[in-house]
């Protein structure tokens, strides 16, 4: 009997994984939420079922208790959370259990624990891994903060217990600013994670993120993957990422690498699963919090390891033994995700709305697309504005900036503004390029002035119409093929002139 899969979330992360439960010979099954109900995940996946949600206060993907009769009412074995919505939910992954339904994903103790980021910091500790100074837990109000803050200097960065997503964090440079920031800071949390815990911690001012995949089987196997560096954020959200980073040593990575490793054993952790870190200026690194899901950015490592890791995240929740060992990952080149948000980066990055006229994709060798939208494609406002990501991988750092840039010239979006110009500039910064960039680029050097006249998004849009016309000569003629040297001839004559 073919093994049947629930995919309980949408966009680029479900088609991503309906390819790996295909290629695995697994059936895969979508929600069809009235929220957007054309979306291109729909014309995938083997079964859709219809979600009804149209009355709904939460979309489906947020609904535990219907997600899971559904699964029961079509025989459903696994259900895969992607990332986002449920996914770190341990309250999900226990009704999946208690229901007879494998969630893919670490258990829902772990995932409880590593959710509540005083907790995991505290188990973090016993294993040997080094901390930003900080509360050892929860602080209960703004004066003691304030006391604690005294204490470890400020600016200090407040955080809670229960966040994500760059949510219901605060930075407080100086003391009369703390009572103000606590409660906004507690207010977001409650709001937001249903939990108002509040932590604290030095916040270090010109920091990197870096993080370790990690991959572990239910037999207490478990290797990392490598790291990737996160810096590149608006907000406290990824916006490009890479793997390897070029921030760390060879022998950094070993460091740090086995620590999670260690710590992820500690713990009895299976499933993927990463370590985050934050790097200071002076090169001392601390731990920071564990995700228990897939990331957005896992195409970065499996682009340089050639692990595909939501393969191996259905396979051990199968129960599968890991057959890699760590001596068998070995870092192949660079690889650059560019995340496109439909989001204005002149307009402080308002999430825009509508209809996709048209959207071309970069091709080539090395260029991996993930994408939840096509030609004609509907933004609704009801989800996350990430519709697609441009990976590309390259023997070294210097060839994939440039062919990451190439290839963001040759993507194109008609009908709405999106995060593609943004990240055209962030690749042709010295800061970028020379690896020096940190947490605080986007505060410190972005300015929506550095947008305009964008030459390269002309000629980038001047490449995609020729792209068109080629496919269209194509089609139409079958003639032969113009090669993409040709083509890339042209654009440099065209920026010359
Ligand atoms: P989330 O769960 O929202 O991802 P994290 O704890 O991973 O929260 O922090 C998100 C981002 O916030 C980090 O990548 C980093 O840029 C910033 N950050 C977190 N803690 C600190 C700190 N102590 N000092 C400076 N920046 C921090
Ligand atoms: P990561 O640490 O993996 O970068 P992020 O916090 O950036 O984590 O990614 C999770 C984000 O993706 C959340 O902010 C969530 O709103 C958003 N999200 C969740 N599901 C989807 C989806 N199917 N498509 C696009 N975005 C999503
Ligand atoms: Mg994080």
């Amino acid at each position: 009997m073919k093994k049947r899969l629930l995919i309980a979330n949408r966009g680029e992360i479900a088609i991503r994984i309906i390819r790996s439960a295909h290629k695995l010979g697994i059936t895969s099954v979508v929600l069809q939420s009235d929220k957007e109900p054309d979306a291109l995940y729909l014309k995938y996946a083997n079964e859709i079922i219809q979600a009804k949600d149209a009355n709904d206060e939460k979309p489906i993907f947020l609904n535990a208790t219907k997600i899971v009769d559904f699964a029961l009412a079509h025989q459903i074995d696994l259900v895969h959370p992607g990332y986002g919505f449920l996914s770190e939910n341990p309250d999900f992954a226990a009704l999946c259990e208690e229901n007879g339904i494998n969630f893919i994903g670490p258990s829902p103790e772990l995932i409880r624990n590593m959710g509540i980021k005083t907790i995991a910091k505290k188990m973090a500790i016993e294993t040997g891994l080094p901390l930003v100074p900080g509360s050892e837990g929860a602080v209960v109000d703004a004066q003691v903060a304030k006391a604690f803050a005294d204490k470890i200097g400020y600016p200090v960065i407040l955080k809670a217990s229960a966040g994500g997503g760059g949510r219901g964090m605060r930075i407080v440079e100086k003391p009369d600013a703390m009572e103000r920031l606590f409660k906004s800071a507690y207010d977001e949390a409650v709001n937001a994670f249903g939990n108002g815990d509040i932590f604290i911690e030095k916040y270090l001012q010109n920091p990197k993120h870096l993080e370790f995949q990690i991959l572990g089987d239910k037999h207490g196997n478990i290797i990392h993957l490598g790291e990737r560096e996160c810096s590149l954020q608006r907000k406290h959200q990824k916006v490009v990422e890479e793997a390897p980073s070029a921030s760390i040593t060879p022998e950094m990575r070993n460091q740090m690498g086995e620590m999670a490793v260690k710590f992820a054993k500690a713990i009895g952790y299976f499933s993927v699963g990463t370590i985050e870190y934050i790097l200071d200026e002076d090169g001392s690194f601390y731990f920071m919090e564990m995700n228990t899901r897939i990331q957005v950015e896992h195409p970065v490592t499996e682009m340089v390891t050639h692990v595909d890791l939501v393969d191996w995240q259905i396979k051990v929740a199968l129960g599968e033994e890991l057959t890699l060992q760590q001596s068998d990952i070995q870092l192949n080149g660079w690889a650059i995700e560019c995340r496109i948000n439909t989001e204005d980066p002149q307009n402080r990055f308002s999430p825009q709305t509508g209809f996709i006229e048209k959207i071309h994709f970069p091709r080539g060798k090395g260029i991996r697309i993930e994408t939840g939208v096509q030609n004609g494609s509907v933004v609704t406002p009801y989800f996350d504005s990430m519709i697609s990501k441009i990976i590309v991988r390259a023997d070294s750092r210097e060839e994939v900036i440039e062919k990451t840039l190439k290839a963001l010239n040759e993507f194109n979006l008609v009908g709405l503004k999106s995060t593609a110009p943004f990240c055209r500039l962030v690749l042709q910064d010295p800061d970028f390029v020379s690896a020096q960039y940190t947490t605080r680029w986007v505060d410190q050097k972005y300015t929506p002035e550095m947008l305009e006249n964008d030459e390269e998004e002309l000629i980038g849009a001047l490449a995609a119409t020729i792209i068109y016309a080629k496919e269209y000569l194509q089609i139409a003629s079958n003639s032969t093929v113009y090669d993409d040297e040709s083509l890339n001839m042209w654009v440099l004559n065209k920026r010359i002139n």
